[in-house]
């Protein structure tokens, strides 16, 4: 059962040149969040030849395939198809030269730098090898693209268009992303393996004044100012030193001019954190800490907050991510190992969490092998370009056999005979 991929070797390298296809033709059209109407058509007609029972428009532009293959358990796995709003300086033949429309109108470069084209194209590649070898395997797959990762509406989006109540109910969900480990490999983790991240908006309001007659005003600049500086003791002084919690102020917005006391001022945050205890006691904190400072400056009214976006923490469940960890290890063999907890957050759990159904998450290299050695050897590895770099480019072989073999790999867990 564990060398389920290894029974489905020369599928495999039959699709390769369509996936490699696919892969670079999504790199070269890259859409935003939102806006994946090409790349979700490609998805959908790819499936659709494949055999797939295909619903297309799920939270606009997400894509819903289903292979029933006689009974035995239902797997869902999961890929996302949103690019970046950046430029590509990777120099690959196949880089984006493309520009979309961003959601102020402002016409931004776009490039698929996080990898979600190979997410596409993987998940693409290991559903095909599925429908050409249902002798193999017994069961439903269902195969899940959805928009707009980046800006954590996606899943979301899918789950409010009834996604829970129009598809069944999975036995358990998978997931992969890219990551500048060293191409052929994968890692992975039980328990938490992503932070949470959380992006809120807290405007302040005070009371405008001439800038020479501060006595008339109600500074919500200092206010605000006030806020920015005691929310640093929530990492310092309120959580305990072995967890880790990052509260950013990324933006401050006040006034017009240097002689004018503005009436209002408006703070963004950002918070990542690893436990569910402490994200909600950091939140807590937040909204305790701007609501005593307006008191402290006899604001006229509270603050208000506003959520921006927030991702919820990816938690692996054990006895899963114990299962597939052991089909990997005996397929893959030292490729396979353990990993640590990443500082990025995904939104691909809220599929298990609103669905009560057991997922797993997992790494799959792409840095060139020689590349990744030498990295390690002068201790440059945190220099290697990244997801959201302008230079990442994942090394196209093994990388893109790679994620289909994992695919298969942990799908077979459950579906193989
Ligand atoms: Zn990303
Ligand atoms: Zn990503």
């Amino acid at each position: 059962m564990a060398n389920f991929a290894s029974q489905l070797s020369s599928e495999i390298e039959q699709i390769l040149p369509m996936v490699e296809a696919t892969y670079k033709d999504i790199h070269q059209h890259p859409e935003l969040s939102m806006q994946e109407v090409r790349t979700s058509g490609i998805v959908a007609q790819k499936l659709r030849d494949a055999g797939f029972v295909v619903t297309e428009h799920v939270g606009k532009t997400g894509v819903v395939g289903l292979l029933k293959n006689g009974e035995g358990p239902d797997v869902m796995m999961r890929a996302d198809m949103d690019a970046l709003p950046m430029r590509e300086s990777t120099g690959v033949p196949y880089a984006s030269t493309a520009t979309g429309v961003n959601k102020n109108g402002e016409t931004v470069p776009v490039c698929h730098s996080c990898g979600h084209d190979l997410h596409t194209s993987w998940l693409l590649g290991a559903a095909t090898v599925m429908s050409k070898a249902r002798q193999t395997w017994q069961g439903t797959l269902m195969v899940v693209f959805q928009p707009a990762e980046e800006t954590a509406e996606g899943s979301q989006a899918m789950l409010d268009d009834g996604m829970m109540d129009r598809f069944p109910k999975p036995d358990v969900i998978l997931g992969q992303h890219l990551f500048q480990y060293r191409a052929g490999s994968v890692a992975y983790r039980a328990g938490q393996i992503l932070t949470s991240a959380d992006s809120l908006q807290v405007r302040f309001f005070g009371k405008g004044a001439h800038g020479a007659m501060p006595q008339n005003s109600i500074d919500p600049v200092v206010m605000a100012a006030s806020a920015v500086m005691r929310l640093q003791t929530i990492a310092s002084r309120e959580v305990a030193p072995q967890e880790s919690v990052v509260v950013t102020i990324g933006e401050f917005h006040a006034g017009t001019a240097e002689n004018i006391i503005p009436a209002e001022a408006e703070i963004k945050l950002n918070v990542r954190t690893t436990n569910e205890a402490v994200r909600n006691h950091v939140l807590e904190a937040i909204n305790r800490i701007c609501i005593a400072e307006a008191h402290a400056s006899n604001a006229p009214k509270d603050p208000e907050f506003e959520t921006i976006n927030n991702y919820p923490l990816t938690v692996n469940d054990a006895d899963v991510t114990k299962k597939v960890s052991e089909a990997f290890r005996s397929y893959f063999g030292e490729r396979a190992r353990e990993t640590q907890p990443e500082g990025a957050s995904e939104d691909f759990s809220r599929f298990g969490r609103a669905w009560k159904v057991p997922y797993m998450f997992w790494f799959v290299g792409g840095t060139a092998p020689e590349k990744y050695d030498q990295a390690i050897r002068d201790g440059t590895y945190l220099q290697l370009p990244g997801p959201h770099s302008p230079f990442w480019a994942p090394v196209l072989h093994p990388t893109i056999e790679t994620g289909i073999e994992t695919l298969l790999t942990a799908g077979g867990v459950w579906l193989a005979k």
